[in-house]
């Protein structure tokens, strides 16, 4: 029999939020971002959740191909564009779309021999100071990329470095508005914090009507998966998102522990008084970070306890105080949806280990066996 321990990905989950996006962007084209093997929950597994989205937007020429090979004949676009000049010929065979940041991609294209041209987003860096031309050179890379018969049509993109904090959008935004103001083109600059945090209506609610973001093409990410891109200063739920993976694992062993006693490795937790805890089977080696500390929540049954004691590779262990029937084969939730409803959001445990949603998604382990809920 396997470790029971099981990823579940939620393609409910995922047309909800997807709708939640095309509320808060409603005259906007949506890239599903899946990237990273969608976040860490596998493309094949999102794909079918996600095809009510008008284009997917990833790093990777494999996943690209992934996506097609499940079927998709819609826009693919590369969100880092291609890294070496052979890569434009998948490019060509697929019709991938790619973003263009740099000189060096333009020379490659320069050098590709194609009949048939191709549709680039031609990326500024803002203030991300990442990837991008800056806004005075962005003109000029426009002007040698609209120059080249290998280039078909070109859209204009950005990327936001603070579209989850407090310094916003607005000053990046004008920079963008500022260099781009006479090109033509299609124009994609939202991620998903500045998706739900900078729409019309909260401009107009602050009163910054500047900072309304519109874009043809948004390009949601941790959205969809239903997590809050802005969180602990905002809740999934407050976004109104539903969680897309639930992480859940078997308790294998229950322990009476008496008072004084320690708990895992290096007995960093003592009970005070005797207590029963649950060992679960799931441990840092299926991607439950190791630097949770006692007290970070989880739910046994659906009920909301805590972890206690260490993380190991393969074991954590819980309070069962709160949950006094629990016992031999009793589901731990990590993150994500209990059977009786209840929701652990992925963010509190993130923040638990000092990250975010994004990190655990990704970083679930490739040993966890996945399903599809129906
Ligand atoms: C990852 C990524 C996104 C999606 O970001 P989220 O915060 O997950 O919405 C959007 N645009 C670009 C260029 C990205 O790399």
């Amino acid at each position: 029999m396997p470790r029971p321990i099981l990823a579940t990905i939620h393609p409910a989950a995922f047309r909800h939020n997807l709708e939640r996006v095309r509320r808060a962007a409603p005259d906007a084209r949506v890239w599903a971002v899946v990237k990273a093997n969608a976040y860490g929950h596998g493309i094949e597994h999102v794909f079918d959740g996600m095809r009510g989205a008008d284009g997917f937007a990833l790093l990777d020429l494999a996943e690209a191909q992934r996506v097609r090979s499940l079927g998709w004949r819609g826009p693919i676009l590369l969100l880092e564009g291609v890294f070496e000049l052979r890569d434009l010929e998948l490019c060509s065979r697929l019709d991938l779309w790619h973003t263009v940041h740099c000189d060096a991609q333009i020379d490659m294209l320069a050098a590709h021999k194609t009949n048939v041209p191709q549709r680039v987003f031609l990326k500024m860096n803002v203030g991300m100071n990442r990837l991008g031309f800056t806004p005075e050179r962005y003109r000029s890379a426009w002007a040698r990329l609209n120059a080249l018969p290998q280039v078909d049509e070109i859209s204009l993109m950005c990327h936001f470095s603070d579209a989850d904090g407090p310094r916003g959008v607005a000053e990046q935004m004008a920079a963008f508005a500022g260099a781009t103001r006479d090109l033509p083109g299609e124009r994609s600059l939202s991620n998903s914090a500045a998706i739900l945090r900078h729409t019309v209506e909260q401009a107009q609610a602050t009163a910054h009507p500047e900072a309304c973001v519109v874009s043809d093409w948004v390009r949601p990410g941790i959205v969809l998966y239903g997590s809050a891109p802005d969180y602990p200063e905002q809740t999934a739920a407050h976004w109104g998102l539903q969680p897309s993976m639930t992480l859940a694992a078997k308790i294998i062993a229950t322990q009476i522990v008496p008072a004084r006693a320690g708990v895992g490795y290096g007995s960093s937790f003592v009970a005070e008084s005797e207590m029963r805890i649950g060992v679960v089977a799931c441990g840092y080696a299926d991607g439950y970070p190791r630097i949770c500390p006692t007290g970070t929540p989880v739910l046994v049954d659906g009920v909301r306890t805590r972890t206690v004691g260490r993380v190991s590779m393969d074991m954590i262990t819980v309070d069962l105080t709160p949950v006094p029937t629990a016992g031999l084969g009793s589901t731990a939730t990590l993150w994500g949806r209990a059977a009786n409803g209840a929701l652990l959001p992925i963010d509190e445990v993130a923040a638990c280990a000092g990250t975010v949603g994004y990190e655990l998604m990704c970083g679930l382990a490739a040993r966890v066996p996945v399903e599809v809920a129906a």
